[in-house]
């Protein structure tokens, strides 16, 4: 039987508690290990996006007034169907990301982390108060929802990402509006029927499926009231300033260049297990993986080269379903030209090619988004390779003389999103934690994401806006404070049973 493209199965929205698969503009969804288009997606028009947000107003009212207890008891519902079913979410972002199981697995799991910590609402939105300010007056104050937010997120967390924005969101009171990633969106409509199976009222909780189309409509539509986004930094910056422009509340996290810097004094195993594993886990695709690592001093740069090498080569590379692949594919042919484009180019500049995983077949695979781990040595930070975000296993060596040169060098980049230090000198690690500009730091740890109870984001052109995600910062992003000062007179004694006359 020849598939047509009406034959495959659609992936539509979920809009007023209910699949909704109204579109006029489909999308294709490819399966990344075989290269073939899987399912297609639809695409919202503005007035899909408007049916989505007039459903959220309508639910606001009486979500955003039910009880801190019967929030929280619907979140803490959905934390055990997400916990039961975390293998069929993770089933989904492999066969549509590409990524190998177990590593979907752990994305769930840091997601659900989210929603745990999003049971704690009820303290985490407690005020402060103040008796007597002055004589008889008591002041207040109180967290309250903002109302309408969306969510808008990248292709590489299908679940992770939403679960940065939506279980605080929705805990704290506000509807929430989801509009994930068009390369993998099926695992977004699973997260919405748990979320009604575990007591969420219609309309709370909506997935509008689409591209820019949708995202514009979210940004401009006079009744959403805060954006949080996730993705590439040129996006990430036009959000950010027309969400704003349109007076909303947001939150936009880029793109990244996360580095390592490896010291003299370093375990040089240790620091090429780290670094193989940040740099070609999940094929390069995460926004805190490792790119670009600095050495100090030439004899550090050739031993650390050498070790990564060795550990990348032996990588098994393969479909993202088969229990024995190390690595899967990149989502996209684009991606994978892309980052073959990078290759040829950091050879042209002068790089030296290391280790190159262009042209790599996998067997039986012949069609899917393959590239190897590839690693680039020599590098200086003129080079195209290192200036640009490349999003694929493709790891930068570069050399720095001393210390404060790799730290300058680091310092120097646009992004700030992680950055770790490889060393066995504790003052050494804490003038790099000290100086380090950059949002998220490891110290001999490579990817050095921030657990649910801390909030995650970065600096520099790695995010537009003030507040982190998730932890304290999310909850302060997802309500408004309000302060309030009350003066009651002394309580009347006695009663008056006399007539009322005016004086
Ligand atoms: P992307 O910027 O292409 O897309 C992100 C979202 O924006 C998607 O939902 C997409 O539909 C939408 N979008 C794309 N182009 C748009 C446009 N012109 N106008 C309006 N909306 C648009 O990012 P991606 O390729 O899906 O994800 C990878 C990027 O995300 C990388 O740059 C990565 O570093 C970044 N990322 C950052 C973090 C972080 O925490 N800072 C986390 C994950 C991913």
């Amino acid at each position: 039987m020849t598939v047509t493209p009406t034959d495959l199965q659609t992936v539509g929205h979920w809009i007023a508690g209910a699949p909704d698969t109204a579109a006029e503009r489909f999308g294709d969804v490819h399966d990344p290990a075989t290269g073939q288009v899987a399912r297609r997606v639809a695409l919202a028009s503005a007035a899909d996006v408007d049916r989505a947000v007039r459903a959220a107003r309508e639910a606001y009212a009486g979500w955003s007034s039910a009880s801190l207890a019967k929030r929280t008891a619907v979140i803490f519902a959905y934390r055990e169907l997400l916990a039961a079913r975390l293998d069929d979410v993770a089933r989904l972002i492999t066969a549509e990301h590409g990524k190998t199981l177990d590593d979907a697995r752990g994305e769930v799991q840091r997601g659900l982390e989210v929603v745990e910590f999003a049971c704690g609402v009820a303290h985490l939105m407690k005020g402060e108060g103040s008796e007597q300010i002055s004589t008889r007056v008591d002041s207040t104050s109180y967290r309250q929802p903002l109302g309408v937010v969306a969510g808008i997120t990248p292709f590489n967390f299908p679940a992770m990402v939403p679960m940065w924005m939506y279980p605080l969101a929705l805990a704290c009171g506000n509807s929430f509006i989801l509009k994930p990633s068009e390369k993998d969106p099926s695992a977004a409509l699973l997260m919405a029927e748990m979320l009604a199976e575990a007591g969420l009222p219609a309309g709370v909780f909506s997935v509008v499926q689409g591209d820019k189309v949708a995202v514009d409509a979210l940004l401009t539509h006079p009744e959403v009231d805060a954006v949080s986004f996730v993705g590439s930094t040129p996006v990430a910056k036009y959000i950010y300033e027309t969400a704003t422009a349109h007076g909303k509340r947001a939150q936009a996290l880029g793109g990244a260049k996360n580095h390592a810097l490896v010291l003299p004094d370093a375990n040089l195993d240790v620091a090429a297990d780290a670094i193989a594993s940040a740099a070609f886990g999940s094929a390069g695709q995460r926004c805190m993986a490792i790119s670009a690592v600095v050495t100090v001093g030439d004899g550090t740069a050739q031993a650390l080269a050498a070790k990564v090498v060795e550990r990348a080569r032996a990588l098994t590379v393969g479909p993202g379903a088969d229990p024995q692949s190390e690595m899967g594919p990149l989502v996209t042919v684009e991606a994978r030209d892309r980052v073959a484009g990078y290759v040829a180019r950091g050879e042209e500049e002068g790089a030296t090619v290391a280790l190159d995983g262009r042209g790599l077949v996998v067997g039986g695979h012949e069609e899917g988004f393959f590239v190897g781990p590839t690693v680039l040595d020599d590098v200086t930070p003129d080079m195209s390779v290192y200036r640009d975000e490349i999003f694929g296993p493709l790891l930068v060596m570069l050399r720095a003389g001393s210390f404060d040169e790799g730290l300058d060098l680091i310092n120097a980049n646009p992004y700030g999103n992680g950055a770790a230090v490889f060393t066995s000198d504790g003052g050494a690690a804490r003038e790099f934690r000290s100086r380090v500009t950059a949002g998220m730091v490891g110290i001999n740890v490579p990817i050095p994401v921030p657990m649910a109870y801390y909030s995650f984001g970065g600096w520099k052109d790695s995010l537009f806006g003030d507040l982190h995600v998730h932890g304290r910062e999310g909850v302060l992003f997802y309500t408004r404070g309000k302060v309030v000062t009350e003066r009651w007179p002394k309580r009347a004694h006695g009663v008056d049973y006399g007539f009322p006359t005016q004086s």
